[in-house]
């Protein structure tokens, strides 16, 4: 028991130390410049308010704010429009060596998205409590993740198929790996 009460001690610790080191002036910096993003919407022009800047060794490499009404498009998060520009910006499908500034806590799509663009770290201003009390579905949809299937809300239905994972199969013996 004692062993492991110090092992604990030893883990916060050193997790406090880290964080310390972690949230330095220039990560403050690039999350004022997603929450600037995120002030740009207008009645006009429909975007919504979230913003998300991706930095590469200190550059922004992309930029990205909320457009879902303006594109009728609700996927066109800030987050996935900012992984889109920088990895067109960057000529690559993933931004391994990259740091996400998002002006609130991305939701589970966009938590998503930045798993898929392997990026290697993601700053956020707002919670996904203040983002719900700004009338917004993300801490909603992160509550459905631990939700079984049919008892969703919205009910996601598992129909095993015979050919469904023939494409596996083929992809697997293509030997392409992301
Ligand atoms: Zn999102």
């Amino acid at each position: 028991m004692a062993v492991c009460g110090l092992m604990f001690i030893f883990t916060i610790t050193d997790k406090n130390k880290s964080m310390s080191q972690i949230i330095q002036p220039q990560h403050v910096a690039f999350l004022k410049e997603a929450i600037a993003l995120s002030r740009q919407f207008t009645p006009e022009n429909g975007c919504g308010p979230f913003g998300c800047v991706i930095v590469k060794e200190g550059q922004v490499v992309g930029k990205g704010w909320n457009t879902v009404l303006h594109d009728k498009n609700p996927t066109a998060h800030a987050e996935v429009n900012a992984i889109a520009e920088a990895c067109k910006n960057l000529n690559d499908y993933q931004l391994q060596d990259c740091i996400a500034y998002c002006s609130a806590e991305p939701c589970p799509m966009c938590l998503g998205a930045l798993y898929w663009a392997r990026v290697k770290a993601v700053y956020f201003a707002n919670t996904r409590k203040d983002t719900a009390g700004a009338g917004f579905d993300d801490d909603f949809i992160y509550e459905e993740l631990n939700v079984i299937g049919d008892a969703r809300d919205i009910p996601f239905y598992h129909v095993p198929v015979d050919d469904a994972k023939s494409a596996f199969e083929k992809w697997q013996a293509q030997g392409t790996k992301y």
